[in-house]
C-alpha cells in the first residue's frame, strides 16, 4: 500500500478533507486486498475442482493453502516495502538535521524560497522561514521541504497484518462455498459467488473513490471471469490427463 504523502492537492485543504483523503486510501488498499484473495483462490479452488478426479479434501486443502500462502505473500510484500520508504524517510531526516546543524542560514534561505515558490512576498517569506527555524527547524523542512507529516508515517506491521487480512477475508468466500456446496457444484458455485463479491466490492471501490460505477465492475468482473475461465479450462486438462 502506498500512501500520497502530503503532495494530495486535498490534503492543504484542512483536517476534515485530511482524514477523508487517509480513510479513503485506507479502505482503496483493503478492497484491493479482498480482490485478491478473491480472484487467486477462487481461481485455484475452481482450476483444482474442475478436474473430474479431485475429492473435496484436495480441494479444501488446495484453498486453504492458497489462502495461507496469499496472506503471507502479501504481509511479507507489504512489511518490505512499507519498511523500505521508511528506511528513506529516515534516511532524508537524518540528512535534513546535519544541514541543518551545519548551515543553517542556507536552509533558512531554502526554506523561504519554498514560501516564495507557494506565492509569499519574499519579504515575508524570509519572515516567515526564520520564525518557522526558531520554533522548530527540523519540523519545518521536515513538512514544507521533504513533504512528510507524522500521520502518513510508514507503519510496517500494521500494514502488514492489514493487508493479510484484507486479503484473508477475500479468500475466505471460495474457501467456504467449497465446504458448504455439493461436490458436483463446487467449481459453479465458486465461480458465482466471488464474481457477485467482486462486482460488489467493485461497486464500493468505485463508489469511495467517486469514480464511474459500471465500468468499476465491468473492470474487475472481466478480470476476475478471465482468471476464473483460464484456471477451469487448466483444471479439466490436467485432471484429465491421469
Ligand atoms: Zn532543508
Amino acid at each position: 500500500m502506498t500512501t500520497g504523502r502530503g503532495t494530495s492537492p486535498l490534503a492543504a485543504e484542512g483536517p476534515m478533507e485530511h482524514h477523508l483523503v487517509h480513510r479513503v486510501g485506507w479502505l482503496r488498499a483493503a478492497v484491493l486486498g479482498a480482490n485478491d484473495g478473491i480472484i487467486s483462490v477462487s481461481s485455484l479452488v475452481v482450476g483444482v475442482a474442475a478436474a473430474p478426479g479431485a475429492t473435496r479434501a484436495a480441494i479444501l486443502l488446495a484453498g486453504t493453502a492458497s489462502l495461507v500462502a496469499g496472506a503471507m505473500s502479501m504481509a511479507a510484500g507489504e512489511y518490505v516495502s512499507v519498511s523500505s520508504q521508511s528506511d528513506t524517510e529516515r534516511a532524508d531526516l537524518a540528512r535534513e538535521q546535519a544541514e541543518l546543524a551545519r548551515a543553517p542560514e542556507a536552509e533558512t534561505v531554502e526554506l523561504a524560497a519554498i514560501y516564495e515558490g507557494r506565492g509569499v512576498a519574499p519579504a515575508l517569506a524570509r519572515q516567515v522561514a526564520e520564525q518557522m527555524m526558531a520554533h522548530d527547524a527540523l519540523g519545518a523542512h521536515k513538512r514544507d521541504e521533504l513533504g512528510l507529516s507524522d500521520d502518513l508515517a510508514a507503519r510496517p506491521i500494521q500494514a502488514a497484518v492489514s493487508s493479510a487480512l484484507a486479503f484473508t477475508s477475500g479468500a475466505a468466500l471460495p474457501v467456504t462455498i467449497a465446504v458448504l456446496a455439493p461436490r458436483g457444484a463446487v467449481a459453479i458455485a465458486v465461480a458465482i459467488g466471488a464474481l457477485l463479491l467482486l462486482a460488489i466490492l467493485g461497486a464500493t471501490g468505485a463508489k469511495i473513490g467517486g469514480a464511474p460505477l459500471s465500468r468499476a465492475v465491468v473492470r474487475v468482473v472481466f478480470w476476475g471471469a478471465a482468471a476464473l475461465a483460464v484456471t477451469s479450462v487448466i483444471g479439466r486438462m490436467i485432471g484429465a490427463a491421469d
